[in-house]
This record gives C-alpha cells, structure tokens and sequence, in this order.
C-alpha cells in the first residue's frame, strides 16, 4: 500500500519554465491553466511531456538566457537570481502573477508554526551552511524563504489529503515505543495500510523521503528540484520540532487546552521572537539521518508534555476572563484562522515559564534543516552546485551575504515583513 502518495508523483520534477518562485503551486494550478495555455499556444510548450524534455536540456543561467528566451522585463538589476528576465514567455509571466495574487490573497490559508518562523526557519539554515554550500543557498535563499510555507498552502489551500499526512505524526496513535515503530518509509508501508499512514501521520517518513529527492536532485544537478525539495523540507523540520506536531493531543483537545496549538507556535515567536538567537553554529553531516530523524522526533515529543503542563499551571493561576484579548463587543479576538489572542500579559507569563522552550525548537528546526540539506549534498558526492548559477548572480549577492552573516553574529536575521498572524 503507498504511504499516501509519495511528493514526486503528486509534484513531479520542475521542469525550467519553473524556475523561479512558487513551484508547487505551479503544479497545482497547471490543470486550471490548460485553458490560458490552449490561448497562448504558439508561445508555449504543448504539453507536459514536452517540458519535462526541455527539463534535460542545459539550464540556461541566470540572465545569461536573456538571449534565447524572450524577455518580458528588461533585466537592469538582477539582484538575487529570483528575476522576472528569466520567465521564458508570456504565459510563464501570466502564470507569475497569478500565483503572486493567489499567495498575497490567502494568507489565511498558512499554518503550522505560522509563517514568521517557517520562513525564518528556512532562512537561518541556509545561513549555517558551510561557505561551500552556502553560496548557491544564498543565491536563492529569497525563494527557499518563501516557499518554506508551500507546503501548509498546499495543505489548506488545496485540501491536499496526501499533503495533510506529511506534517504530523501522531506518535501515541502508533502505540508502540519509537523504537519499535518502522524506520523507514518502506518500513512504514509494509506495516501499515495506506489509510492507517494518512489518519496518523507520516512526518518522519516523508522526511527521508525528501531527503533521498534532494540528495539524487544534487547528483543530477537539477536546479528546480533541488531548490523545491530543500525548501520543502525545512518546512517538514519546522513541523517535525514543533513538539504538538508529534502528539494526538494536537491542539491540547485532551487536555482542556484548546487553542494551545497556535497559541505556542504562533503568537508567542510572533510576539516575542525578534529577540531569539538564530545563530545555531555551523551546519555538520550526519552519519545516519533515519537515526537521527527518530531521534530529533522523540526531542520534539519529550517537550509537548512541558509545554501542555506549563500552561495547564498557569491556568490554574490566572481567570479566564484574563487569558484572552476581547474586541470591541467584549467577545474574544480571533485571528483570520478562527484562533483566540490570548492577552498579552498572559502570553509573557506563558513565555517566560516556558523558559525559551520555543526558541530552543526553533533553533532545533534551523540546525536540522541544514544538517540535512548539508547532509544530502556529501552524500551527493559535493557536486560543484554553484555552477548551476550565473557568476553574476554568486558575486552580485556577495554584500548582502555579508551583511547578513554580520547580522547572524548577534544572532538576528534580516526584516523579512512577514505577514502578521496575531
Ligand atoms: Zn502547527
Ligand atoms: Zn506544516
């Protein structure tokens, strides 16, 4: 039975009129598109097949396939490699817009650790790459940022029910001792039907299995998937540490504490994040990443009783009536997600006896994100990944690395204007 359906047959390799930005909802959408590109026809790629034969033709460069590929912007200004000269038609830059108006039009649709750290998940690992990965990272850490929350949009925008699967596992659902359940997702399939998988979580198995995508995506030297496979999976390690991810009692739903969920993982790094070091020191190879994917996870789990019980303490101390912000009405404030804003008082005596529990996940998630793209591309063989971009992109990007390296020092990462969830 098939552990819910595997990512590459829901999202097969990005073909190059991918390249930039939004790649799986590319995927998602090409369906809705068939009409527009029936239209645009003389401009385009017949049909799926095509692409993925144009997918084994070299990668044109950065802008250096401004030449063959009529442009719809001039390219003064390439700054990161994320550049609209790069959109080979008419249809790519339709395309483009439509899904820069589906992502800013659905905020609401984000979830799981919010989008404040998902993205500053992502951004900091590529930061705690060695100089020897880093560079390519770098080039594209605009697009590894963004899409760090594709993953959720797909979840919740698209009702994707393979999708739900990978961002969870519901470790007492299993009923046995992490050491007994299956290691690996082959493991997993054999011992459980494909319903048993879907209803209780497949996270740790989804985990190997991007990261087996991402190592075969270094030694092809495949650019698009490797960038949507790294993203994706620092997505799937920001979920794995986030300790509810891990538990039946999700949402604290058994344990009288609904709403805990965002609660821990949204409003309080929003709240009080800015102030975490982000520094996690510099990215190392792992040995054996199913050990240490069974290890990080039972990390991960070890906390969610301290953080249910910290509050459920708190509660015991505080009255309702002072939990939660009110509105104008004297009805409690939600979010666009329908979750309460506790009040403010009470999220810092939340935060403050959690004794920095959410920034150690967070940092948890960075250092594991990058020890497995890291980990991926020695098992690749180091390919020389930086010759997947121009040299103008690597040098161009070169100051803003560097100020963002000195950024690092102290422990902050740049402005990233995220959408505010509460
Ligand atoms: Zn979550
Ligand atoms: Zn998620």
């Amino acid at each position: 039975m098939p552990l819910a359906r595997p990512l590459h047959e829901k999202f097969p390799p990005l073909s190059d009129a991918h390249r930039r930005g939004f790649g799986s909802l590319v995927f998602l959408l090409e369906g809705k598109l068939d009409d527009l590109r029936a239209l645009l026809a003389p401009a385009l790629p017949a049909s799926r097949s095509d692409r993925r034969t144009a997918q084994e033709a070299p990668v044109q460069d950065g802008c250096a396939g401004l030449a063959a590929a009529p442009a719809v912007f001039p390219c003064k200004g390439c700054f990161t490699d994320f550049n609209l000269c790069t959109m080979p038609s008419l249809f790519a830059f339709l395309r483009w817009l439509l899904l820069t108006w589906l992502l800013l039009a659905a905020p609401s649709l984000v979830f799981a650790w919010g989008a404040w750290s998902h993205q500053r998940i992502n951004r900091a690992a590529v930061l705690a790459l060695p100089p020897a990965l880093r560079t390519f990272f770098y080039n594209h850490a605009d697009y590894i940022t963004e899409e760090a929350v594709m993953p959720d949009v797909r979840k919740h925008a698209f009702h994707d029910k393979d999708e739900a699967a990978r961002h969870f596992i519901n470790l007492e659902a299993y009923n046995l001792p992490i050491s007994q359940l299956p290691q690996t997702a082959a493991d997993a399939r054999t011992r459980f039907d494909a319903a048993t998988l879907v209803q209780n979580g497949t996270l740790p198995w989804s985990i190997q299995e991007g990261l087996a995508h991402l190592t075969q995506a270094m030694k092809s030297g495949r650019k698009d998937e490797i960038l949507f496979w790294a993203a994706n999976l620092g997505h799937y390690f920001g979920d794995a540490q986030m300790p509810l991810h891990t538990s039946l009692n999700h949402d604290g739903q058994l344990t009288g504490q609904a709403g805990i969920h965002a609660f821990f993982e949204g409003q309080l790094p929003e709240r009080f994040g800015s102030a975490y070091d982000f520094n996690v020191g510099e990215a190392a190879y792992l040995p054996d990443p199913v050990a240490e994917t069974w290890r990080l996870l039972a990390a991960s789990h070890a906390s969610a009783d301290t953080l249910l019980a910290v509050e459920r303490q708190l509660q015991a101390a505080v009255p309702l009536a002072d939990r939660y912000e009110q509105d104008a009405r004297g009805a409690v404030r939600k979010n666009q997600f329908g979750d309460e804003f506790h009040a403010p008082a009470y999220a810092a005596r939340y935060h403050q006896a959690l004794g920095r529990l959410v920034e150690r996940r967070l940092r948890a998630a960075v250092r594991s994100t990058a020890d497995f793209w890291y980990t991926a591309w020695v098992n690749a063989g180091q390919p020389d990944l930086n010759r997947l971009d121009s040299d103008y992109t690597t040098h161009s990007i070169q100051r803003n690395l560097k100020y963002e390296l000195g950024l690092l020092k102290r422990g902050r990462l740049v402005d990233l204007k995220t959408n505010p969830e509460f």
